[in-house]
């Protein structure tokens, strides 16, 4: 993350501080042109983008003046539509929609990115990132049982089309456990499901 990019987003501008934060990590980390471009690397529109700032950063409305020409949305990966619908419908309900909408989008598109889900939003730690899924998407979030969020994602999307990957019947007896699940928040094994649940590439 650009932290001079973190440090003036935070320096002004209301709302809540930890989305915020969040929000800023984001948008430091997503923004290095020409390559690397906030509509891209946020998945949202110029107008939702505006918007977003207006709303949580008014005082960085000059991003905008830098931002290159926005050639409309870039298109996206096989994954990402049933990604999308799998976290806006674990959104928290009577939470704020227009947020829950952009952090769809947001943790979509980084969930494309190669290192741990919460590396690749910007974030400092995976600790925000849970604190995040808790606060904005919690009854997805309740359903982990401690795995690592990226396959925790994909398990459940092949799940919901009755996909089953894994190598192993289970948990448990798997030799890619430590692939899947955070040691220190790793359940006990037997409260896990005896089904097999997909693997993915991605942590
Ligand atoms: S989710 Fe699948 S790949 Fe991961 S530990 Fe369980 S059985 Fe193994």
């Amino acid at each position: 993350m650009s932290d001079s990019l973190h440090a003036m987003l935070m320096s002004g501008g209301t709302g809540d501080p930890f989305d915020r934060h969040v929000l800023a990590c984001a948008i430091a980390s997503g923004f290095a042109p020409p390559d690397r471009l906030l509509t891209n690397t946020l998945a949202l529109s110029l107008t939702d983008l505006r918007l977003l700032l207006e709303t949580l950063f008014p005082h960085a409305l000059g991003l905008l003046d830098v931002h290159p020409p926005w050639r409309g949305p870039q298109a996206d990966e096989p994954e990402e539509p049933d990604l999308r619908a799998l976290l806006y419908e674990g959104r928290t309900l009577g939470g704020d929609p227009t947020m829950a909408r952009w952090l769809t989008r947001i943790i979509t598109r980084r969930s494309l990115g190669a290192a741990h889900l919460w590396e690749d939003l910007g974030l400092s730690s995976r600790a925000d990132l849970v604190r995040l899924m808790d606060r904005h998407f919690a009854p997805l979030a309740a359903r982990n049982p401690g795995m690592r969020w990226k396959k925790f994602f994909y398990r459940s999307m092949c799940e919901r089309d009755g996909v089953l990957l894994c190598k192993a019947p289970n948990c448990e007896v798997c030799e890619d456990y430590a692939l899947c699940f955070v040691p220190d928040e790793a359940p006990h094994p037997a409260t896990l499901p005896l089904t097999a649940t997909p693997e993915s590439p991605r942590v």
